[in-house]
């Protein structure tokens, strides 16, 4: 089950994607696995949170299926909100 809240508990990584070059992919910070937004198969990641303000997906946390840390996505562009809605 999904809440729809976020948690408050602390996520070790935070990636910015508005400062990433391409097409938003990035290394892991701890195992260095390129994990791309576009990617939907969640073989290389996992969506376990999101956060939507005013319909726009603003915040997501993944965990990297390689060695399960926790990451944090900001500073997302309009062409990648569809990740939000399934
Ligand atoms: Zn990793």
């Amino acid at each position: 089950m999904m809440k729809k809240t976020i948690t408050k508990k602390s996520v070790p990584y935070t990636i910015d994607l508005s400062k990433i070059d391409g097409d938003g992919s990035f290394p892991c910070p701890k195992c260095g696995t390129v994990i791309s937004p576009e990617d939907e198969t969640e073989e290389v990641y996992k969506i376990v949170d999101t956060k939507v303000i005013n319909d726009e997906l603003v915040e997501l946390v993944v965990v990297c299926e390689k060695c399960k840390s926790s990451i944090k996505l900001t500073g997302f562009q309009p062409t990648i909100e569809g990740l939000a809605s399934e």
